[in-house]
């Protein structure tokens, strides 16, 4: 079967993390759609930002329903709490079926409960600690 080439993504978050993917993506030719609980956060969305966005607590989930969240083929829970990470992406496995969920956690402790849920995640304390092996070995030469 072909791959889908526009992807309809929803980005949970809108900080310095979810900002940048969100333009990335939107640059890329797919539809996205951001939402934060602060309007001030959109102000770190790039000018070639072309998609929309939404303020909204994504603990409502009237703010995930207004994103179409039911529509979404991939959902980014990219707020800067692991609990409210967890909580979309379980909404969004488990009740709306979203096909590819990706979540940021910052507690490494927490990634088993994701995984049980078949979320994908990203964790910056690991890659902080493997970029931090590279340039030891890159300072040190070994
Ligand atoms: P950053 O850590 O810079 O990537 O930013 C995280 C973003 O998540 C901030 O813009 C917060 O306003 C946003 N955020 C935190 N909690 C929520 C929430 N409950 N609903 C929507 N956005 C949130």
């Amino acid at each position: 079967m072909a791959k889908k080439t526009n992807l309809y993504i929803i980005v949970v978050g809108c900080g310095r993390l979810g900002s940048k993917i969100a333009g990335n993506l939107s640059n890329k030719g797919h539809s996205v759609v951001v939402v934060d609980k602060h309007e001030d956060s959109f102000e770190h969305l790039s000018q070639e930002f072309t998609g929309f966005s939404i303020v909204g607590n994504a603990t409502e989930i009237e703010s995930l329903k207004k994103a179409k969240i039911d529509k979404a083929d991939m959902v980014l829970a990219f707020t800067n709490n692991d609990n409210i990470n967890y909580m979309v992406s379980q909404v969004a496995k488990e009740v709306y079926n979203t096909p590819h969920v990706v979540a940021r956690i910052y507690n490494p402790d927490n990634v088993p409960l994701f995984k049980q849920i078949n979320v994908k995640v990203i964790i910056p304390m690991l890659l902080a600690e493997s970029d931090f092996q590279r340039t030891f070995e890159e300072i040190i030469g070994e």
